[in-house]
């Protein structure tokens, strides 16, 4: 593969190269993954921002139908959007929740508009970092907007926030109790809340529900990185496109303020250093799972059952091989 023609291809946003670094980021064939490291050599340089979004709902809350109506309403002000997807059931059982149906028919033949579907990966980590490489290639090709989408399960959310410039919360209209069932955790990371369906015999309740979200969050600690009145909690319809233009001028506010007051990079620095560390962790980690380091782990597991090793002296020679060291005597 013509590696500085990829990415010469990417730079001019073609799609159909685009779609094909995405896969190559996705492979973990090890010649592939040199050939990433490679791709984003080749693309280093280019000084082009998207808006990275983070958006997260539970299954049926309007996901599909919301960036469906949201896209194409920001393709139509002359803006590109991509829309990636963090999916940790396909990550689990190969199954997944985002990606079964037809989804976003519309936005899909939108010629500015790019979807990827989650990679099909065994661990929350690798889909994470495919994401985020795939976000930096959708940058590169010049999109203005990144939507990264997930399912309201698991740590999936933390994943994608810690990848977003905004990350917006969806919720349905409820009765009071069920605000109790969106975790603080996930009220604390939402820099917008929008309850969505505020149509038709849904419109009053989810007025109530948009209160009652915006009561609980003026209960949490004021965040010195945001302007007065953040985090929000605002009503949409996506099946209306009502509120979708409100909503827009509150990200692009929000964004706005942070780049005036130098949150916006310092927010990405501390995502790149925080990227930087997880993937040094799971490298390692995942060194355990290989040739020779599990055959030894094995053994010495076997050793420490058997009571020739104590648990510490095991766990130090497997630190000593794989630092290159002997091992402290035994
Ligand atoms: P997802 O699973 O979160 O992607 O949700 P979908 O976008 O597939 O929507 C789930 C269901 O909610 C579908 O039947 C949609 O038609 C419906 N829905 C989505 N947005 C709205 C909305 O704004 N108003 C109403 N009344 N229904 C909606």
């Amino acid at each position: 593969m013509d590696i500085d023609d990829l990415a010469r291809r990417i730079l001019s946003g073609e799609r159909r190269a685009l779609a094909r670094a995405i896969t190559l980021v996705e492979s973990r064939r090890d010649d592939h993954r040199a050939q990433t490291v490679a791709l984003f050599e080749a693309l280093k340089g280019h000084d082009r921002e998207a808006l990275r979004v983070g958006l997260s709902g539970t299954p049926g809350v309007g996901k599909s139908t919301f960036i469906e109506a949201f896209g194409l309403m920001l393709t139509g002000q002359g803006l590109k959007v991509a829309v990636l997807a963090v999916d940790p059931s396909s990550a689990r059982s190969g199954g997944s929740i985002l990606g079964d149906k037809t989804r976003m028919e519309q936005l899909s033949r939108d010629p500015d508009a790019f979807i990827r579907p989650s990679p099909a990966q065994s661990q929350l980590g690798g889909v994470a970092r495919r994401t985020r490489e795939a976000i930096g290639l959708c940058e590169a090709a010049g999109f203005d907007i990144v939507l990264i989408e997930t399912v309201g399960v698991g740590q999936s959310e933390t994943v994608v926030a810690e990848m977003s410039d905004l990350f917006l919360l969806l919720l349905a209209p409820a009765g009071g109790d069920e605000l109790q069932g969106v975790k603080r955790g996930i009220m604390e990371i939402a820099d917008l809340i929008l309850i969505n369906k505020a149509d038709g015999d849904l419109k009053t309740t989810a007025t109530r529900t948009c209160a009652d979200y915006a009561g609980a969050l003026r209960l949490l600690r004021k965040r010195p990185q945001d302007p007065a009145g953040f985090p929000k909690a605002l009503t949409v319809s996506a099946r209306e496109e009502t509120g979708l233009q409100g909503a827009w001028e509150e990200m692009q506010n929000l964004a706005q303020w942070r780049r005036d007051h130098g949150h916006f990079a310092a927010r990405r620095a501390a995502q790149a250093r925080f990227w930087f560390e997880s993937e040094l962790r799971q490298s390692l980690l995942s060194r355990l799972d290989r040739e020779p380091m599990k055959g030894l782990v094995q053994s010495l597991g076997t050793a420490v059952e058997n009571g020739t090793r104590t648990p510490s002296q095991a766990a130090d020679e497997v630190l000593a091989q794989l630092e290159g060291r002997a091992a402290a005597p035994t």
